[in-house]
């Protein structure tokens, strides 16, 4: 699989398509392992931080989220093939899961959220066999490593407890849960069970999704802003490859 280096981070060059196709053959092999999706403030927690890049990078899939990552691609002259949205990857997983049968297992956000996200799914999705939910403010990560088994397992879990939470719990306690494939997904659960809305289409096509979010929740802007400063910190790598 190809890979585009953005400040250290090997983000895979796939499609979205591509990358569903891969995770459904990992899952039917057996094979165990994590996705992450990194936006800009992902790779920003990576450069300061080896440990975490090392978890990021030890991910079977790389997933380029947002158009933040999109221009700094295009400004290093690495490929690849357009923005993978974690949520977006998501839902087709979730599509061709259910054609199979497979189990889903919801972790994160608020009580209630992910069992109202697990509902939908199921709804729009028949077929699809959801495994268990619990929510993401638990204190002891054993107890959701216990839950997840005493559901009878999951092929894939979705682990939604915002960044860098997500990932550490992913590849700390991932093998133990005995799922084949575990995807970091952010608010993720929020926007299928309705609790938040997404950008309307036309603003994602766009690469103004980031926009939306921050008219909409205004207390983003701290978080927003280290977007700018991603780009001057893509220029200066670009500057040194020289
Ligand atoms: N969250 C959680 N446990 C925590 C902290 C956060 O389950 O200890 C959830 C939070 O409720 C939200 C998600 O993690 O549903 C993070 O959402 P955010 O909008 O920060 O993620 P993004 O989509 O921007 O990566």
């Amino acid at each position: 699989m190809n890979t585009a280096s953005i400040l250290g981070v090997q983000f895979h060059a796939v499609t979205k398509q591509q990358a569903v196709e891969l995770a459904m053959s990992k899952i039917r092999s057996r094979q165990k392992g994590y996705v992450v999706t990194p936006n800009p403030e992902i790779v920003d927690l990576c450069r300061h931080d080896e440990k975490f890049m090392g978890v990021v990078n030890h991910a079977t899939l790389v997933l380029p989220d947002g158009i933040g990552i999109i221009y700094a691609a295009k400004i290093l002259g690495e490929k690849l093939h357009g923005k993978v949205a974690g949520i977006e990857f998501a839902e087709s997983l979730v599509a061709a899961m259910a054609k199979e049968n497979m189990r889903l297992y919801l972790l994160g956000a608020k009580p209630g959220v992910a069992e109202k996200a697990g509902a939908n799914l199921c709804a729009k999705y028949p077929g699809l066999v959801l495994a268990g939910t619990h929510d993401g403010y638990f204190s002891d990560p054993q107890e959701v490593v216990d839950s997840i088994n005493a559901a009878g397992g999951a092929d894939v879990v979705f682990v939604c407890l915002g960044a860098p939470k997500q990932e550490l719990w992913m590849e700390k306690n991932g093998p133990a849960t005995g799922a084949r494939l575990l995807c970091g997904l952010g608010g993720s659960l929020d926007i299928f069970s309705g609790t938040t809305e997404r950008a309307p289409k036309f603003w994602s096509d766009h690469g103004l999704e980031w926009l939306y979010r921050l008219c909409r929740e205004p207390r983003r802007i701290g978080r927003m802003m280290k977007l700018p400063l991603f780009l001057v910190h893509v220029r200066q790598e670009k500057g040194k490859r020289k």
